[in-house]
């Protein structure tokens, strides 16, 4: 079929992320191989509209008026073992490797276990990680699309510039993660399944069951408080809180008292201060004014600005 055959127009999204909010896309398109999405991109730029990249959308916010361009959707969801590497498309579900990697005795992913519908495209984009591990330490390589370009890519784990929740492909948009190869580490099974089962009790009941997109700001490093506000880096030493160098975003909000906040059906989770829920009828302006109120109130009290960790897309 040809590829206007294939896109779909004013696609609703809302159901397509964690969060269940935001508008349509003008043009949404899945893309299974690496010809769907060499033609998704050439199209798009052709027809000059923007591109968006969504993976499970469960980092995602979208604006109430939805997306202006052509949204790309990844249905190359299959994950090869090839122990102790893994080669998995863009689309592959975080849960679906993890599984795959559990029952094959290999380590390096425990952290993601229980985030839903999460992908390996978007864990690498965001190096998402946990209980202090990340994507990126298990990246060997990474196969991209360059848009500017119009030319494949295989970027190496140095290329990728992993940082905390950071990588080359936050800061170069021009890059369409496809495939990736991940290295994991043979491991006794009762040791992955400890890590896993404790990692998910720890999800289970510390995070909200309503709808969000996990953390929604950024921890701040304490070397980084400890210039702007030393007496605050002094309290949090005392108080021994502060994880790998950093202080929860959540530990700040819960301490001004904001758990529990509202702004229409946009709430601060009473389980965990750094999660937004949607209680039912949420929309995305009702999110950033909530996201804005709790940056604006903790700059006042505390001198550090948070920075949002979810991706607001519009
Ligand atoms: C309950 C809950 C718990 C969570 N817990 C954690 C946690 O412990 N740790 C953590 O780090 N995160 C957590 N998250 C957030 C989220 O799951 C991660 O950030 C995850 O990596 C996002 O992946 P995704 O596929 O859903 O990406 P999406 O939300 O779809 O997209 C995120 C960003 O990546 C871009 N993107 C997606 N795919 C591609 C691609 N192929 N190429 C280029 N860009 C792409 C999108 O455009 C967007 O900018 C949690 C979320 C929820 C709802």
């Amino acid at each position: 079929m040809s590829i206007e055959g294939r896109i779909k127009k004013n696609m609703p999204l809302a159901q397509l992320t964690t969060f269940k909010i935001g508008g349509p896309a003008k043009f949404f398109i899945e893309v299974k191989t690496k010809e769907d999405l060499v033609e998704a991109v050439e199209w798009a730029k052709k027809e000059k509209e923007n591109i968006y990249c969504l993976g499970g959308g469960s980092n995602l916010l979208i604006a109430d008026e939805g997306l202006p361009g052509m949204v790309i959707k990844f249905a190359n969801r299959e994950a090869m073992n090839l122990s102790p590497r893994f080669s998995c498309g863009a689309g592959a579900s975080l849960s679906y490797v993890i599984s795959l990697a559990r029952s094959a005795g290999l380590s390096g992913l425990e952290w993601g276990f229980g985030i839903p519908q999460a992908t390996i495209g978007g864990c690498i984009r965001g190096n998402a990680g946990g209980f202090g591990m990340n994507t990126g330490e298990v990246i060997e390589t990474v196969e991209a699309y360059n848009l500017k370009k119009s030319r494949w890519e295989t970027l190496s784990q140095k290329d990728c510039q992993f940082g905390y929740r950071a990588s080359i492909f936050k800061t170069d948009p021009d890059l369409i993660i496809w495939s990736a190869t991940l290295r994991l580490k043979p491991a006794p099974a009762e040791q992955i399944n400890e890590m896993v089962e404790n990692n998910m009790k720890k999800r289970d009941t510390s995070q909200p069951r309503l709808p969000s997109a996990g953390s929604t700001f950024k921890n701040l490093f304490l070397d980084d408080v400890r210039h702007i506000n030393p007496q605050l880096a002094e309290f949090i030493d005392e108080q021994g809180v502060a994880k790998g160098g950093k202080v929860g975003a959540g530990y700040l909000i819960d301490m001004h008292g904001l758990k529990g906040k509202a702004v229409g059906g946009a709430k601060i989770s009473l389980e965990h201060a750094n999660f937004i829920v949607n209680t039912g009828r949420a929309t995305a302006r009702d999110v950033m004014e909530l996201i804005d109120f709790v940056k604006k109130e903790i700059k006042i009290r505390f001198k550090v600005e948070l920075e949002e960790e979810i991706v607001i897309l519009k």
